[in-house]
């Protein structure tokens, strides 16, 4: 069989055999032991150029054997799917899935390098030189929603509420959490997150985009995959913008298609947005938000409205009280309060105090909304995204 280049790789195509050596192969870090990671593997070919390989956590065991350091094989049968963005180990746009679909065949002899080097433009060295902190919390925030119930209808006698009451209630353990609804608009899709997930029809694993068509790592999938809508996104209103997850329901309503029959015109890229949820972004609507225990945002439903009405304050809100009570003051925030560092977010400096110490000036992108809710925003933003690193708990 003829062997491919690794730089011919692209991803989400169908696999062709590959020559290669196992440079080296390691775990990522763990803060707990007991955890088992995936194995990642640094592979190159004859050529010099060199792709990451990824089996998970349950496989290590079977590709132990197999798949040694600085020894070289052919390898097929593998998933080709967009390399990780964060700081992967080449630049090839492509990374490796090693299932169990995969064959090694030991090749004996070969004059494929033992080393590999990446190098770096002049230009970019100083960047390089700077530890850059992982997002790992992005991962946690995934997890949230792919372990999401099921939807339910539209219920219109749900209590309204604006975003700001929606983030007080998620970012505070003691606020009601629950079903309400509201008016907002996408202000942002994260189409690199993907709109639908796919899921093996038989063995119920993650499924890959692959040519025209979906595989499984594990099986050949003869039960076909199962498709569901999963999209990130940003929605805002007057009061506040927040992280909210919109799911099959509400993207049935708003697209009129099922998942499966969007993806079926032609759309079997999970990281290009179709029109017809591109569209979605800036449309008013009339969303059936669910606040979860864990705080996380879902949409359940979602329907299309002519105008978003002004928020009705929360009277339950704890936020809302400060808002109207703060309302004859009218305190604006300059544009460069909102960026707030994280170690102020522990010590919010009340309002009071901004008042005294920031000037009454008109922020042109800021709304007219109090210093609280502001903060409130941005503690719940950062707390989405979580840097941690060794100094945090
Ligand atoms: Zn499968």
């Amino acid at each position: 069989m003829a062997t491919t280049r690794v730089s011919e790789i692209l991803p989400m195509k169908s696999p062709k055999q590959l020559e290669v050596r196992v440079l080296k192969r390691w775990r990522p870090f763990t803060p707990d032991p007991k955890r088992k990671t995936d194995m990642w593997y640094l592979l190159v070919d004859i050529h010099g150029d060199a792709i990451e390989a990824t089996c998970e956590a349950k496989d290590v065991e079977h590709f132990s054997n197999l798949l040694e350091p600085q020894k070289s094989f052919k390898l097929n049968g593998y998933v080709s799917r967009p390399a990780r963005n964060y700081m992967p180990m080449v630049p090839h746009k492509a990374s490796l899935l090693l299932g169990r679909r995969v064959t090694v065949e030991p090749l004996e002899n070969s004059d494929i390098p033992r080393y590999y080097y990446n190098f770096v433009r002049y230009d970019d060295l100083r960047a390089r030189k700077t530890h850059p902190k992982p997002l790992t919390g992005l991962q946690h925030y995934l997890n949230i929603f792919n372990t999401l119930g099921a939807a339910e209808e539209p219920n219109d006698n749900l209590q309204k509420v604006a975003i700001s009451d929606i983030i007080t209630r998620a970012t505070n353990d003691i606020q009601r959490r629950g079903k309400f609804m509201c008016n907002a608009t996408i202000s942002t899709i994260h189409e690199y997150r993907g709109w639908f997930s796919i899921k093996c029809g038989d063995c119920s694993k993650k499924g890959y985009s692959q040519d025209d068509t979906f595989v499984c790592s594990d099986c050949d999938m003869p039960s076909g995959p199962v498709l569901t809508y999963a999209l990130n996104t940003i929605i805002t209103d007057t009061t506040a913008s927040t992280e909210a997850g919109f799911f099959t329901d509400a993207l049935n309503s708003l697209t009129g298609f099922t998942c499966k029959d969007l993806v079926g015109k032609g759309n079997n890229n999970p990281n290009k947005l179709p029109p017809e949820i591109q569209n979605l972004i800036d449309t008013p609507l009339l969303l059936t938000i669910n606040i979860r225990p864990n705080g996380s945002v879902g949409v359940d439903n979602a329907r299309r409205i002519t105008t978003i009405s002004p928020p009705t304050p929360d009277p339950k809100s704890k936020n809302s009280k400060e808002k109207v009570d703060e309302q004859s003051i009218t305190i604006n925030v300059a544009p460069t309060q909102t960026s707030i560092e994280p170690k102020h977010i522990n010590n919010p400096i009340t309002t009071t105090q901004r008042s005294k110490e920031q000037p009454h000036e008109k922020s042109p992108h800021m709304p007219d909304t109090p210093v609280s809710i502001i903060s409130q925003q941005i503690f719940h933003r950062s707390s989405q995204f979580t840097h941690f690193d060794s100094s945090s708990p």
